[in-house]
């Protein structure tokens, strides 16, 4: 067997001393052609790799480059060497991959998160990035445990689907048609969909909750957990075209059901993270004070994100309604000000990111759900209140992120949802599949979306979501 090696970081954390064994990984340095700082992306520490002077002949010493990967077997033992208990002195090196030093583009120093993202097939082996996709890789995780342990049933809802009326986002088509010119026309010229791949006009997904709303009335409790699509030309730090969403959705539930299960669940997943990845939380932690020593004091938060972290698991979110909020924003002396570039002059209006960041980072400082949104500036299957004005929506706010969770119960009411649809210019037949959830024993029922991104942004408090997902699509961009 080819693979029996002990993983850097189980080593790094055992006592153990005085054994043989064999470690492989990427060379991140190699000084006084002596110690090699080895890495195995299990852990960012490097297992300090010895090689007894004179034991290697020149050509193994010459191959031993930043970026090279290789095998070494020898003794682990106490290291008199700083920041680590135990190192490898090594009895043999063999070169699994090599690479050349000179064209090899990771130096060993730092780069810029611009330019890394220009290689991101190789930021993988950087210490930022080895960070970020490992507490991704918890999230994912903690998601999971969170709702198996609920005895919610994981649905895989349909990444092409061939309803466009759901209405979250600007949709990717889907076609095998020719884009020559030559696709088949109707008489009126518009593209005969009917002879298309599925014979009709398809998109890929912006959502899955209609579908997921069709299994929670039949498992209770379900989410969905897997890729989304939006094909809106936003250029901003928190908007990708293609990103993942978690979407639970609960039978006999109602807002505040879903506000309560929406809130333990954050709190599980980072606290999973802040049990597994201490490490790694703290590498991101100082990274970030790093980066906020470059800004100006006013800017700076207030908090370092392990701080932050324990904050947002230890405290309540505030809860608060859309009216609530318009008249704190409307009332603020930044309103008054002038210093939002939409200023807050009327109910109704929806909130832009400043906003809701306003309401986060500068009023409550901490987490925010707002509820009960005008019915005019939300989805049509969002229950509508007594009011008549409002719907039972609710959007979770972070600092430094804005919206991380959009959902609402949703209207189970055939008659007031269909009554919407109209209103709202939505093809009945459309739909007619998801309006049979509402003939067929309909009950009371809700759920949200929490975009997967954005939480791993506010959990490695990573300024920009390209950095947070292994390769990021965004407008005139998907390389890899
Ligand atoms: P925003 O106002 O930030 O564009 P939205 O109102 O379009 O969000 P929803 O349709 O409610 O968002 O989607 C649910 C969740 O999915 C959001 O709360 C957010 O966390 C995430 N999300 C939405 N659009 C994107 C995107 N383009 N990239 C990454 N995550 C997204
Ligand atoms: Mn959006």
């Amino acid at each position: 067997m080819f693979n029996k090696r002990t993983r850097i970081k189980d080593l790094l954390q055992s006592d153990k001393v005085n054994y043989q064994t064999t470690v492989m990984g990427w060379v991140r340095t190699f000084r006084n052609n002596q110690f090699i700082a080895l890495n195995d992306g299990s852990t960012n520490n490097n297992l300090q790799v010895v090689v007894a002077l004179g034991s290697l002949d020149e050509t193994t010493l010459k191959r031993i480059t930043t970026g090279a990967c290789i095998k070494a077997v020898g003794e682990i033992i106490p290291s008199l060497g700083k920041g680590q208990k135990v190192e490898l002195t090594a009895t043999s090196v063999e070169i699994l991959g090599d690479s050349d030093a000179e064209k090899f583009p990771l130096q060993p120093k730092k780069h810029s998160l611009e330019f890394l993202r220009e290689i991101a097939h190789l930021r993988f082996r950087t210490n930022t990035f080895g960070a970020v996709f490992r507490v991704r890789h918890s999230l994912a995780f903690a998601i999971h445990e969170f709702f198996n342990k609920k005895g919610f049933v994981y649905l895989h809802t349909p990444i092409v689907t061939a309803s466009d009326a759901e209405g979250a986002g600007e949709m990717f088509k889907v076609t095998t048609l020719p884009l020559d010119g030559t696709a088949p026309k109707n008489e009126d010229g518009s593209i005969n969909f009917k002879e298309d791949f599925f014979g009709r006009s398809t998109n890929l997904t912006v959502s899955g909750q209609l579908e997921g709303e069709l299994a929670a009335m039949a498992f209770s409790d379900i989410y969905t957990f897997g890729p989304t699509f939006r094909a809106e030309n936003s250029n901003t730090t928190r908007h990708l075209a293609e990103f993942w969403m978690i979407e639970p959705e609960m039978a006999f539930s109602d807002l505040e059901d879903n506000m309560n299960l929406a809130e333990e669940f954050i709190k599980y997943i980072i606290r999973y993270a802040m049990e597994h990845n201490k490490e790694d939380l703290e590498f991101l932690t100082q990274r970030l004070d790093e980066e906020e020593k470059q800004k100006p004091q006013n800017d700076r938060s207030e908090m370092g994100l392990l701080q932050k972290l324990e904050f947002v698991v230890n405290n309540d979110f505030e809860r608060i309604t859309y009216t609530e909020a318009i008249d704190i924003l409307k009332e603020s002396n930044h309103n008054k000000k002038k210093k939002f570039n939409y200023l807050i002059d009327k109910w109704g209006v929806d909130l832009q990111s400043e906003h809701e960041r306003y309401l986060v980072e500068k009023h409550f400082k901490k987490p925010v759900i707002l509820t009960n949104y005008p019915k005019e500036i939300k989805a049509f299957y969002m229950r509508q209140n007594d009011d008549g004005k409002t719907v039972a929506a609710m959007d979770i706010l972070a600092p430094g992120i804005g919206e991380i969770v959009g959902g609402s119960q949703r209207e189970e009411r055939y008659d007031k949802l269909t009554e919407r649809m109209t209103e709202m210019h939505i093809p009945l037949e459309e739909l007619d599949w998801y309006l049979d959830t509402r003939r067929f024993g309909a009950c009371p029922h809700a759920g949200f979306g929490l975009g997967f991104e954005r939480i791993v942004q506010f959990v490695t408090g990573m300024g920009n979501i390209r950095d947070v997902i292994p390769f990021p699509r965004y407008p005139k961009s998907a390389s890899f």
